[in-house]
């Protein structure tokens, strides 16, 4: 007995066995984990889950491993952050911040890896790769590194310095195409196609990649004392994130973990490349982008795998999406870093941005209990952010020098002091 049945077409609900397969035969729509949720709701308890490892693995009897054969570099458990100045500074009652930047590679994708990788070395297989934009290719590069596999790694030329670097320093093979993400990710998947002994973590074991998201949901309401917030905000790229995070909420209520999942689920993406966010706001198809240019490239995803799952998510649920500009995206960074000492990436920027746009327009309440998904670290991104910043002042070694430069700003702070006395 085990707690996965196979996997499952999430359009016409044809059942395979578990292997090395993202699309259905039937009908080519995609595949999901199916779970024996019976199965699991016996097995599971929120003791056994308090006992576990300080990991995603807390969460193992809801995940698609079935051995022992776990990668496990540490992704996940992290702090939910009750976030009392951002909020006020938005005007939010009670808002909390889930900050992935601490992972092993510092972004969420830490999570999906653990589990593919994990599960591709189920599958026994003779190598590991992946399309990415950044974040995925270093957290495919480590865990790859940890089981000892080799890696082939796509990505977008364009990406950011920082990235590149981290990305290197764990030895796979990276491969950089001249285009954008959609035409790196076509590559990968003719590669995977013609080694069916390699596994490509987000093409054809997408569907065990994506359940690792899952646990950000699991995470937050195990932290916010095994309850689900009211809304809930995520960055949109592919979609898959945010689908998947709702998914984790519901789950957690079949298994009888939380009494009920009632939440609404909201999405941005950068303005530039917002092709599931101009679908919510307009309640159209999702029209793929082409040409586009933005800070956030790890959300620049044209032709969103997800996009219609997403957008019906956040439709069915009750949410919103936004779409910040390059501009409103660097500035919440800004003002989360200064807020609440988290530095994020353009990815969080952006999440961070649509939040407060969301909250403007009136589509999150004030008094509702909001968490946001912060998934990337700035320190990846230095040089999109070193053009927002003004450079130090120099001054000589001397007191007097420093007096110069700060007298007027002392000023102000001796008569504040002296209002409050
Ligand atoms: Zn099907």
């Amino acid at each position: 007995m085990s707690h996965v049945i196979g996997l499952k077409c999430r359009e016409c609900g044809t059942e395979y066995p578990a292997g090395i397969q993202n699309t259905c035969y039937e009908c080519f729509g995609p595949l999901e984990v199916n779970y024996d949720w019976d199965y699991v709701s016996d097995h599971i308890s929120k003791e056994k889950i308090a006992a576990g490892p300080k990991s995603i693995w807390r969460y193992a009897d809801m995940l698609p491993l079935e051995s022992e054969k776990r990668v496990d570099l540490g992704a996940g458990f992290n702090k939910l952050h009750r976030a009392e100045r951002l909020g006020a500074a938005l005007g939010l009652d009670e808002l909390y911040i889930l900050d992935e930047s601490v992972n092993p590679t510092n972004s969420f994708k830490d999570r999906v890896t653990s589990v593919a990788v994990s599960k591709a070395l189920e599958f026994d297989i003779k190598a590991v790769g992946c399309a990415s934009t950044g974040n995925l290719a270093a957290a495919v590069g480590a865990h790859a590194a940890k089981a000892g596999l080799p890696a082939y790694i796509f990505i977008p030329a364009t990406i950011e310095l920082g990235k590149i670097v981290q990305m290197l320093v764990y030895g796979p093979n990276v491969i950089a195409v001249e285009g954008t993400y959609d035409d790196a990710n076509r590559l990968a998947s003719e590669v995977a196609d013609s080694h069916p002994d390699w596994a490509f973590v987000n093409i054809n074991i997408r569907p065990y990649y994506t359940e690792g998201s899952k646990t950000l949901a699991y995470e937050t309401a195990e932290q916010l004392n095994w309850q689900v917030p009211d809304h809930v905000v995520a960055p949109l790229a592919s979609g898959a994130l945010l689908c998947a995070i709702s998914r984790g909420y519901k789950e957690l209520e079949r298994v009888g973990l939380v009494d009920r999942a009632d939440f609404k689920i909201s999405g941005s993406q950068p303005q530039n490349c917002s092709p599931i966010s101009a679908a919510v706001q307009n309640n159209n198809e999702v029209v793929p982008v082409r040409n586009f240019e933005t800070v956030a490239h790890s959300l620049a995803i044209g032709n969103p795998a997800d996009g219609y799952y997403a957008k019906k998510t956040i439709l069915d649920s009750g949410g919103f999406a936004a779409s910040p500009t390059d501009a409103e995206i660097i500035d919440a960074i800004h003002l989360l870093a200064r807020t609440e000492g988290i530095f994020t990436e353009p990815a969080g920027g952006t999440t961070v941005a649509g939040l407060k746009k969301l909250v403007e327009s009136g589509h999150i309440r004030k008094d509702e209990r909001v968490v946001v998904y912060v998934t990337g670290n700035g320190l990846k991104a230095q040089d999109t952010l070193l053009k927002s910043l003004q450079r130090p002042p120099v001054i000589k070694p001397m007191i007097s020098e420093f007096e110069r430069l700060f007298a007027p700003k002392l000023d102000i702070h001796e008569q504040k002091a002296a209002i409050a006395i």
